[in-house]
């Protein structure tokens, strides 16, 4: 599909730029993927619904991609700066466990949030550990702009062109921006190379000509983008933390290892974050909201991808419960309509290969993977009495790749989930419901509440009249 050419957002220029591929028979793209200590969070997550939508929009608009998502299984410090615990190793004794065992497990939880979420599974998911010796030689082809200390191998960050545009932010600013290491040239300069210190014990570490220790942590994503995508591809993304640091540092060691001014990828692109009113979902923080936390609450994970989509990914989301309930809302009486429809499409002709509102989903989601705008046009569309059931069935497939919402195929039953912690079951729910209704016709209304309220105490809450037909709801 031609259609309206793409416009994305760059970092790098901080400019919205038409979206030229190095490559229009192979769009590369870098994601820079989780680091499995711990289970995702959901605002981890928004970061891959982002970038699903990102490659949805890419292949739906006729261009094949290599997507890459890497993991994180090592080297990935509690704080950015080169400080503070190995998350990993933190993690396993904290658990009193392999650390290998921890970084599959944390992997395997990962991937099935994908999997709940709808998103397409990359080309690869390369592991940071399965690289080592690449980074290492990396390292080595890098050392120019490197200087050693008892601590590791440091990248000196003026030695490169224009360290730290990517972050948007002037030399003296930087200053004091990142806890200093002893003996660092500059603050922000980085590790390569951490040395293992002689009492340490660390489950992952490996030789290296700079000592037994582990790769920094910016190292990796040179290193994995450069193998599966080029020294240069088109598209690297991540949150917008990573603009700061994680990325700079990147570019930084992709600019020593070219002996050029070639940031790696032609576009950086960084979704907002995800934020509770709480403060700062994060990982490392404890309890934090994982996408079965919403599952047990009987919450489909497409409600929470729903609740992505409606707002622009380069815009803050605020996460509660109340906007989640009503992402549910609106998913749910999505899939009623399209029932609906699906009931009515029987013996309905083909559906039209051309739309007015094709084009309308191409301006929407060209203009910089605008979601929130596409999401209206899919209910009016819906909606369009002008067009048989069908067609508008046959528009919905196109909806539905490029949202990933599933409507098309997902069963209204599918939307009801059992909360891990439910005292009744659903046909228990609707045996109460059906005795209500009885209790009711006989006017026997001290009953019909005595059962709502049992119900309520059950976190079930029953809705009389519902416009979508729906008896009873979760009380979230
Ligand atoms: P991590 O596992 O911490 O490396 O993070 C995985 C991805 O999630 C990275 O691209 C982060 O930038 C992104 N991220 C972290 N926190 C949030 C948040 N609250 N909202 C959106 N994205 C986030
Ligand atoms: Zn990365």
């Amino acid at each position: 599909m031609t259609g309206t050419s793409l416009t994305l957002y760059n970092s790098l220029t901080r400019q919205l730029e038409p979206f030229v591929p190095l490559d229009p028979a192979n769009v590369r793209v870098y994601s820079c993927g989780p680091t499995v200590y711990n289970y995702a969070h959901i605002g981890n997550l928004r970061a891959y619904v982002f970038t699903d939508t990102l490659s949805r929009v890419l292949r739906w608009k006729g261009y094949p991609l290599t997507h890459i998502i890497n993991i994180t299984d090592v080297g990935h410090l509690t704080s950015d700066a080169d400080a503070g615990d190995d998350k990993m190793e933190a993690a396993a004794r904290a658990q009193a466990t392999s650390i290998w065992d921890i970084a599959a497990h944390y992997t395997a939880a990962f991937k099935q949030n994908l999997q709940d979420l709808n998103i397409r599974s990359p080309d690869r998911f390369p592991l940071a550990t399965d690289h080592i010796l690449e980074m290492i030689a990396f390292a080595q082809q890098i050392a120019a702009n490197c200087y050693e200390l008892d601590s590791g191998l440091y990248f000196d960050t003026s030695s490169v062109p224009d360290y730290g545009r990517l972050a948007g932010t002037r030399e003296d600013e930087r200053e004091g921006r990142i806890d200093p290491v002893a003996g660092k040239r500059h603050p922000q300069d980085f590790a390569i190379w951490r040395k293992s210190e002689a009492h340490e014990q660390r489950q992952m570490e490996w030789d290296s000509p700079w000592g037994r220790g582990a790769p920094g942590w910016h190292l990796e994503c040179s290193v994995m983008s450069q193998k599966y995508l080029g020294a240069n591809f088109d598209i690297h993304t991540g949150g917008i933390d990573h603009r700061e640091i994680h990325h700079p540092n990147e570019i930084a060691q992709n600019q020593a290892h070219c002996g050029c001014a070639d940031t790696g990828a032609t576009f950086w692109l960084h979704n907002n974050f995800l934020v509770e009113r709480s403060g700062k979902m994060s990982k490392s923080g404890g309890s934090f909201t994982t996408l079965q936390t919403l599952i047990d609450l009987g919450v489909h994970p497409l409600a929470y991808r729903l609740m992505c989509l409606q707002a622009h990914y380069r815009s803050e989301l605020e996460f509660s419960l109340e906007n989640l309930a009503a992402a549910f809302t609106r998913l749910k009486r999505l899939v009623i309509v399209v029932q609906a429809l699906r009931a009515r499409a029987e013996g309905d002709a083909e559906s039209p290969d051309a739309s007015p509102w094709l084009d309308q989903l191409d301006a929407a989601v060209a203009d910089d993977l605008n979601t929130p705008r596409a999401l209206p046009l899919l209910d009016e569309m819906l909606a369009d009495k002008k067009l048989k059931p069908a067609q508008r069935l046959g528009l919905l497939t196109h909806f539905d790749e490029v949202l990933g919402l599933d409507l098309a195929t997902l069963p209204r039953a599918e939307l009801r989930l059992r909360p891990a912690d439910a005292t009744l079951t659903e046909a228990e729910i609707d045996a109460r419901l059906a005795e209500r209704r009885e209790a009711r016709a006989a006017k026997d209304f001290s009953r019909s509440d005595a059962i709502r309220d049992d119900l309520v105490a059950a976190g079930v809450e029953v809705m009389d009249g519902d416009p979508l037909g729906w008896d009873w709801k979760l009380a979230l």
